[in-house]
């Protein structure tokens, strides 16, 4: 297959690995700079251009959009998919990711459970809108923050309100969450390829933080998913469209509870802490969905 990896750096250990696995299998791959895509569209012929050359008969695309690219990215994305190439994220799976707001109601309407999640605009309404979550503590959160940055635990009601008024002068957008003590600092990051949870790991936040990114210093081990949680975790990716995701899960009282879902999951550190081949497994389903 001829495949195309959507990906602003050829560094990235996320998009190394792509390019190995895809070579591995005899596949001729190449990294694309969404930025230096360029496109034309009109009903008869829609076409994209490569510093200087025209992308033709591509089977495959992997995209991996940054959130500061998402506009753009996803925009070539939509061009690529008109021209009927194969992608296992389309353009509308990924925005619907990234927008948490968004991703949260479709997954509620699908019956899956959540941290209960209140938002809302006006200043004069804040008092109630807090109400209708419950009692601090809270966890107020940026509607498109990465990586743990833009997530903010307020112990108590006055804190929530001082970081919300903070973001709104910002003009950010925000939610606001019920605050799960007993995930004691640690969620699940299941990654799923096509109908299948093929990893997972459990991240534990770095003492004194209640995120467990590892890019804010969290650290990981693989983790054994119970059946349910596999379930959650693949009804998740599926209600918003997702080949691939990430799908992050916190244990609570209830059970699983679902915190978000990403649309361009990095790899490092599932396949260190797991073992497992992500990489290679991405690229097989390539081949099953696109055609060897
Ligand atoms: P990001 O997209 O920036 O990673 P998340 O919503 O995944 O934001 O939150 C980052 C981390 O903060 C999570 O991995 C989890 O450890 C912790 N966290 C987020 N929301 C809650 C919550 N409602 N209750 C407890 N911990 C939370």
């Amino acid at each position: 297959m001829k495949i195309a990896i959507l990906s602003r750096n050829t560094r990235l250990y996320s998009t190394r690995r792509l390019v190995e696995a895809a070579r591995e299998r005899n596949h001729v791959v190449r990294v694309l700079d969404p930025l230096r895509c360029y496109v034309r569209i009109a009903p008869d012929n829609v076409s994209i251009r490569y510093k200087g050359k025209a992308l033709r008969e591509i089977d495959a695309v992997i995209p991996r959009i940054g959130t500061t690219t998402t506009f753009y990215g996803t925009a070539v994305l939509r061009q690529l998919e008109m021209m009927g190439v194969y992608t296992p994220n389309s353009s509308d799976a990924v925005l619907r990711a990234r927008d948490k707001l968004r991703a949260l109601q479709i997954l509620a309407s699908h019956g899956l459970d959540m941290p209960v999640t209140v938002f809302g605009d006006n200043p004069d309404d804040t008092n109630d809108v807090l109400a209708m979550l419950g009692e601090p503590p809270h966890v107020i959160k940026l509607n498109e923050g990465s990586q743990g940055t833009g997530v903010v635990l307020a112990e108590k009601r006055s804190a929530s309100q001082s970081v919300i008024e903070a973001f709104r002068g910002l003009y950010a957008n925000f939610l606001v969450q019920e605050f799960i003590a007993e995930a004691n600092g640690s969620d699940l990051r299941c990654f799923v390829v096509g109908k299948k949870v093929i990893a997972a790991m459990q991240r534990e936040a770095s003492p004194g933080d209640f995120r467990a990114n590892l890019h804010r210093g969290g650290s990981a081990v693989k983790a054994t998913l119970s059946t349910e949680e596999k379930r959650i975790a693949i009804r998740a990716a599926g209600a918003l469209g997702l080949g691939i995701a990430g799908v992050d899960l916190l244990r609570s009282r209830r059970g699983p509870l679902l915190l978000e879902v990403n649309a361009s999951p990095g790899l490092e550190g599932i396949e260190t802490a797991t073992g497992v081949d992500v990489s290679g497994h991405i690229i097989r389903h390539l081949e099953e969905q696109a055609g060897a």
